[in-house]
């Protein structure tokens, strides 16, 4: 099989200290661009769209997405229209994240934050689908049963790539952590870590999307207690733990999912959650493109971020 991405082992003291052999997945390596984990779950969603007969792919996302992001340039590669429904006023189309958007000739359409939540009723998406005729409507983070192909060859490229006993991933919809767990097919030890505060309905989202024979499966779990706040958010203790990191391992990482996975797996470690000589995955799924919204918004210092 052909590997979409390398993967590289992380020198760190503390992980040195404590006998943990930690290794990174560099999804973010995938693409100069996009996602990575965007990008897998992209994959059969545009083969979708291409042979089925569609006009085009219509998605959601908010105003500094990275589904929103790549899926415009993946719409841009394959020459296939698309339609971005944005949360938040017309404004955000400047911002970095949705001026490369629309020059990858991605329609966007912004709605108040009020009708956004209504994106996965189904009256809502009729109405859609009314709208836009013959689009082929994918939900937000790309996350539907069709981007389980694409994530599920994170599992058998690291088939090939090391073996490994603990797998950790960022959790934002859940769709990256069902590809995941669908593959691993109960093996290894997998751990997801959400993004968002009161996360604990993505048990059920990540259910949903799994096929039967997959819902028996025990080995994965989330871990609820490590998304800093909520969403986008992170405390300058955080930012600074995180930095420090970046400086040590030289790995390029952002606060908002890859960095959030790194404090949970540092603060596990730091319980001796994981046993000496345990062999650690972690999928860096990219969103690297996410850092250049934060700066715009003065929210990080961009140069403190960068690997030199
Ligand atoms: C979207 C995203 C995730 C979460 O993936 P889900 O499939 O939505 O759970 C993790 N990391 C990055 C960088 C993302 O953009």
């Amino acid at each position: 099989m052909h590997c979409l991405s390398p993967i590289t082992p992380i020198i760190h003291p503390l992980f040195t200290k404590k006998k943990l052999n930690v290794l990174i997945k560099r999804d973010d390596l995938i693409h100069p661009i996009i996602s990575g984990n965007k990008w897998r779950k992209l994959q059969e969603n545009i083969v979708i769209a291409k042979t089925q007969g569609y006009k085009g792919i219509l998605s959601f996302g908010g105003a500094y997405s990275n589904h929103v992001h790549a899926l415009a340039f993946a719409c841009y590669q394959e020459n296939i229209n698309c339609i971005g429904i944005i949360r938040g006023e017309s404004h955000y189309e400047n911002n970095a994240t949705l001026t490369q958007a629309r020059k990858w000739k991605m329609d966007l359409k912004f709605i108040t934050r009020q009708e956004y939540r209504e994106r996965n009723d189904s009256a809502f998406i009729a109405q859609l689908q009314a709208r836009y005729p013959d689009y082929y409507i994918v939900p937000e983070g790309g996350s539907n049963k069709a981007a389980l192909v694409g994530v599920g060859n994170v599992i058998q490229e690291l088939d090939e790539q090391c073996e490994f006993d603990t797998l950790i991933v960022a959790v934002g919809s859940g769709g990256t952590l069902a590809g995941i767990v669908n593959a691993d097919e109960n093996r290894h030890a997998l751990y997801g870590v959400p993004v968002l505060k009161n996360a604990e309905y993505l048990y059920d989202s990540i259910k949903q999307l799994l096929p039967d024979q997959a819902l028996t499966y025990n080995n994965w779990q989330l871990l609820l207690n490590y998304h800093g706040g909520g969403y986008g958010k992170f405390s300058e203790q955080d930012a600074n733990t995180l930095i420090d990191f970046i400086k040590k391992t030289k790995i390029p990482l952002e606060p908002i999912y890859s960095g959030k996975m790194i404090l949970a797996l540092l603060d596990l470690v730091k319980k001796d959650h994981f046993k000496p000589g345990e062999k650690i995955v972690l999928v860096h799924t990219g969103g690297l493109q996410g850092l250049q919204g934060l700066s715009e918004q003065n929210r990080i210092h961009l140069p403190d971020w960068n690997i030199s």
